[in-house]
């Protein structure tokens, strides 16, 4: 009743001149009639009506059309964001032009919209230090932000609309990807990108469905993990390393003990050598605690920011070092020269740049031959202060140094424990050293000797 009641409303504007003209024209035969004959007027009427009932036609399916178009764009525009129809308050022609009117506002206002969304989410995900990448649900890459490119090493970023397989050369993501696609559930893993070094990434793999719930591909979510994958390989070997070192002198006392109790303390000779290795090991033992103390120490003492450097003289710092280790000199007749100006002032913790010193001297000593000699020296350039030890002893093997300052570290294990080291002293010099901002290095030859330098930034 309403749509007939609409559709009239349409086409009775456009109906209504031709009937006026139909009207007219019968107005002006009847008119005429006396002039002209019967059967020309009758030919007349007759055009007229089927021209009245052709507009007539014509308009209805023309008022139709027009009101399915409307309808269709209403249908468009008058739902507001509730999801409710908004109310029509006028059914005419007129109003279809306003209402298209309105729709081409409405659409240019959400392509702004749109526009402006895509921009925002384009910047949240190329800023972000995850790596994002977007797959079909044919494995063809439909995003990828820039750190992805980075963490997968993907020289020509052009690889949308390509395969994972074409592009990614990983067999593990592959099947994560996969996995992904497959199962519907978000999938988590972490794989290993080889080259000159090793990459760790952690993928977390989220199914993409569309409103009806099909699956149209799957987000996947990258997450540089080898500093800690590095950490936890550290500290795993720490742990090893540690109790094995706890393990060695435990053992052998052990060992002795059980020997005495089964009857070895009931000759002299023999209780008191067993019991003098037995304290060897337990003096081993307590050597290696406290240097892990101390490097524990140091390294709480930096995370806190508990190591409070301060302006102090070198050379006295240098001499208390040297005095330290004055048994060892003197039991391997070592000449030792000392070299730093008497105003030589650097900003350090005192106790403990003299332990990193302590412990350079306690190696040149250890590594030295009887009677040669230990050289220490001070200096200031315009760069840093930088204090050396150097030796005339043994000399340190090329393939050795970089890693001679790691916990635990020993080119000639035997050795070390026979002269009573922990493998931790260049450990504990260097996280001084580092506490202080500064930084150590060794410069060595084969039987010519080596030289420790440990250089403190100028305050
Ligand atoms: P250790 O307690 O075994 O001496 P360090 O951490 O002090 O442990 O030193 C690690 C290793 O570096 C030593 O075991 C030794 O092999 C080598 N080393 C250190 N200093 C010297 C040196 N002056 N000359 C030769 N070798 C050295």
């Amino acid at each position: 009743m309403n749509h007939t009641r609409s559709i009239w409303r349409i086409y009775f504007p456009l109906l209504l001149p031709v009937v006026l003209l139909f009207l007219t024209v019968l107005s002006i035969t009847v008119l005429s009639s006396q002039v002209l004959s019967t059967s020309f007027i009758v030919i007349v009427v007759i055009l007229a009506v089927v021209a009245v009932v052709a507009t007539y036609l014509f308009t209805r399916r023309l008022a139709t059309s027009l009101m399915q178009i409307r309808a269709g764009v209403e249908r468009i525009t008058q739902i507001d964001d509730s999801g409710r129809a908004k109310a029509t308050s006028d059914d005419s022609i007129a109003s279809l032009a306003v209402t298209v009117n309105d729709v081409a506002r409405q659409l240019q206002e959400r392509a702004a919209e749109l526009a402006q969304r895509r921009q925002e989410h384009d910047t949240i995900v190329s800023s972000m230090i995850e790596g994002v990448l977007v797959v079909d649900a044919d494995e063809k890459l439909i995003s990828i932000n820039q750190a992805a490119v980075r963490l997968l090493g993907l020289e020509n970023a052009n690889v949308i609309g390509r395969t994972l397989q074409e592009t990614i050369r990983n067999s593990d993501l592959h099947r994560l990807v996969t996995k992904t696609l497959n199962l519907g559930t978000t999938v988590e893993g972490d794989i290993t990108l080889s080259g000159t070094e090793d990459r760790y990434l952690q993928v977390t793999g989220t199914m993409l469905r569309n409103a009806s719930r099909n699956t149209i591909g799957a987000l996947i979510v990258l997450n540089d993990i080898t500093r800690l994958h590095k950490l936890e390989q550290v500290r795993r070997d720490f742990v090893a390393n540690v109790s094995h070192e706890l393990k060695t002198p435990i053992t052998s006392i052990k060992g002795y003990i059980e020997t005495l109790l089964d009857g070895a303390f009931r000759d002299p000779d023999d209780a008191e050598r067993f019991l003098k290795i037995a304290a060897k090991q337990a003096n081993r033992l307590n050597a290696i605690i406290e240097d892990l103390l101390k490097l524990s120490r140091i390294e709480q003492g930096v995370e806190r920011g508990e190591i409070l450097l301060e302006q102090a003289a070198l050379k006295g710092l240098l001499t208390a070092a040297v005095s330290v280790c004055e048994t060892q000199i003197t039991a391997k007749n070592i000449h030792v020269s000392l070299s730093c100006p008497a105003d030589l002032i650097a900003r350090i913790n005192p106790p403990l740049l003299e332990q990193a010193v302590v412990n350079l001297i306690d190696n040149a000593a250890k590594y030295n031959d009887s009677g040669s000699a230990i050289e220490i020296a001070a200096i200031q350039d315009s760069n840093a202060i930088s204090i050396t030890v150097r030796d005339h002893g043994i000399g340190i093997a090329p393939e050795h140094l970089p890693r001679l300052f790691e916990r635990f570290y020993r080119v000639d294990k035997a050795r070390s424990r026979a002269e009573g080291g922990t493998g931790l002293g260049l450990a504990i010099a260097k996280h001084i050293v580092l506490a202080h901002g500064g930084t150590i290095s060794v410069d060595s030859r084969m039987g010519e000797g080596s030289t420790f330098t440990i250089s403190l930034p100028l305050r």
